[in-house]
């Protein structure tokens, strides 16, 4: 499962920005919809790494992000949900599409113990 590998990636970056004595509460992760992370199935793999690397209480906070397209034939603004995607107001195939494939982990919360 590729979620599971991207789970046990951000626990590694986490483990590797937080010091002894720093409890990670909160690990903020901007997920946008062209990133082809199953957002579900991350929240599921999250708690059982964060679980298995010491970090039990760690909550994740997925923001699920849009992604932003134009049409380049009617100038219309909107958000697609995939690459492929048609102009909702003109029909127009494709649109330009300038966001939506980010995959980042943006904070990472903690309580000094
Ligand atoms: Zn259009």
């Amino acid at each position: 499962m590729h979620e599971l590998s991207l789970a046990q990636t951000i626990c590694e970056i986490v483990a590797d920005h937080v010091t002894q004595g720093q409890r990670v509460k909160t690990v903020v992760v901007d997920c946008g919809p062209l990133s082809g992370v199953v957002p579900e199935a991350l929240e599921y793999c999250f708690p059982i790494v964060a679980a298995a690397t010491g970090m039990a209480e760690a909550q994740l906070d997925l923001r699920r992000l849009t992604a932003p397209a134009s049409c380049p034939a009617c100038d219309a603004q909107f958000d697609v949900d995939q690459l492929w995607a048609t102009c909702p107001k003109c029909e127009h195939v494709p649109v330009t599409v300038v966001g939506g494939t980010e995959f980042r982990l943006k904070e990472i919360e903690v309580d000094d113990v």
